[in-house]
């Protein structure tokens, strides 16, 4: 009989999870102005609300931290940190930063002025928002499959060439660099593939401009490429990620996902050009260049976590985690994005709060519907997260209407997938009785999904 799948790692450390009771949770909840980013963790029995910094480190990892070099400049931290960026991805400049977003603020602060276009796959928030805050345009170049949930696919975060052909026809003068995101996390944390990533090289280089990858999930996305792309099958993750850069002028980073670590970021790139023009809003915003927004020894975890990522046996684990969360959903019939993406499950709101009109944001109420349930914290990634239209004002309803189970990279067991999977059955079971969702009651102007207020629609 052929040995069943078993996690690459063992346990050295346990945190204790308090779970709570339904009474607890209303209150709690209404508190909160319905919004799960205002409720404090310890009122969340199984936290699903990003897999962003919410990692296990390793033994490695912290014996790494033991040995950070905390010098201002030259930290040898520094130098562990650009030496282990520089092997996976053939970037030599190397600037880091407190989280991703802050490499976007650095990096865009020199490449983006007002009016500019900036097309891509979907654009990830903070980087719609780095980008529309300095008045310039996201311009979303997504496949079209992308929008179909049940579409089986392998590779549904691809850019549509046509539409970056088109763009760049109609408006090169204003686009400074194409961003691609590794995976496409706002379409369902669905992978590119390396096909894709060399077309758009190949539209790039017509009109001479620079690609720039958005890559915190690369690693996952080089797992994809090796078990779906033909070809890649025998290559090893390294390998893989070094090919894919090879189409890239530079990246940012959020090492909070696929660093595995808890806090952190940074801009790798092989133009000495960007290197320098970003490294003074490096100093202005972040720090000195050799430590920018992070510690010696977080900077020593991240060369870790960066190492051990790009193994096959620890992304096995992690993705075949939430394909095992995506296999007890099927056997309940609950639609989610297809296939099950890299880091997290995309349950498809608007397929089952039919009731709840879209303007009352059917998966923030599935999102508050799973969190009453059982103390579950998903996170909408939907209509609220899509912020107003900024020259029109309007709600944008256009795209999904999602609701996401991230997955914490190495924190749970399957047995808390199933008890995911049967709190989730239980709200779908019920989906009939739910009429009426929320409304807004304050909101940003930008972003704001972190601090909405919301109340129930009456
Ligand atoms: C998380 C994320 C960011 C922003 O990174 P932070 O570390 O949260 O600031 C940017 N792009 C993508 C695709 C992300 O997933």
């Amino acid at each position: 009989m052929e040995l069943p799948f078993a996690e690459s790692w063992k346990i050295k450390m346990v945190e204790p999870i308090r779970k709570s009771t339904r009474q607890e949770r209303e209150v709690w909840i209404k508190e909160a102005c319905y919004n799960l980013f205002q409720l404090p963790a310890e009122q969340v029995y199984i936290d699903l609300i990003t897999d962003s910094g919410t990692g296990a480190m390793s033994d490695r990892q912290w014996a790494a931290m033991m040995m950070g070099d905390e010098s201002y400049a030259g930290a040898s931290s520094f130098f562990n940190l650009k030496k282990m960026i520089s092997s996976l991805t053939g970037f030599d400049y190397i600037i880091p930063t407190h989280q991703g977003r802050a490499a976007e603020n650095v990096l865009f602060s020199y490449l983006i002025k007002e009016g500019d276009i900036i097309p891509g796959n979907s654009h990830f928030d903070t980087t719609k928002g780095h980008i529309e805050g300095r008045r310039a345009f996201a311009l979303d170049c997504t496949v079209d499959e992308a929008k179909d949930t049940q579409l089986e696919l392998p590779f549904k975060g691809n850019v549509s060439i046509p539409k970056l052909e088109k763009a760049l026809e109609e408006h090169h003068e204003r686009v400074p660099f194409i961003i691609v995101t590794i995976t496409n996390n706002t379409a369902g944390g669905q992978p590119v593939s390396l096909q894709n990533l060399k077309e758009v090289r190949e539209v790039a280089n017509r009109y001479k401009k620079p690609v720039l990858f958005d890559s915190a999930r690369f690693a996952e996305n080089a797992y994809f490429i090796k078990t779906r792309e033909t070809g890649y099958a025998d290559k090893s993750i390294k390998e893989i990620t070094r090919e894919m850069f090879s189409y890239a002028d530079g990246m940012t980073m959020s090492a909070k996902k696929d660093g595995i670590v808890n806090m952190g970021g940074f801009i790798a790139t092989r133009l000495e050009e960007w290197y320098e023009g970003a490294k003074g809003f490096c100093i202005q915003y972040e720090g000195y260049l050799t430590y920018g927004g992070m510690n010696g020894r977080d900077m020593n975890a991240l060369a870790v976590g960066l190492d051990e990522n790009t193994e096959f046996d620890n992304l096995e684990t992690r993705i075949k985690q939430v394909q095992y969360l995506a296999e007890q959903l099927d056997a309940f019939n609950i639609p989610y994005q297809r296939p099950a993406g890299g880091h997290a499950i995309f349950v498809d709101a608007l397929k089952i709060l039919t009731n709840v009109p879209k303007e009352e944001f059917p998966a923030q109420t599935l999102a508050i519907e799973l969190y009453l349930e059982a103390g579950i914290r998903g996170c909408e990634i939907g209509y609220i997260l899509a912020d107003r239209d900024p020259t029109t004002h309007e709600n944008r309803f256009g795209g999904l209407d999602l609701l996401r189970l991230a997955i914490p990279r190495r924190v749970y067991t399957n047995n808390h997938m199933d008890v995911i999977a049967v709190a989730l059955k239980n709200v779908y079971d019920r989906r009939e009785n739910i009429q009426r969702g929320v409304k807004i009651t304050w909101e940003a102007p930008l972003m704001r999904h972190f601090t909405v207020k919301l109340e129930p629609a009456k």
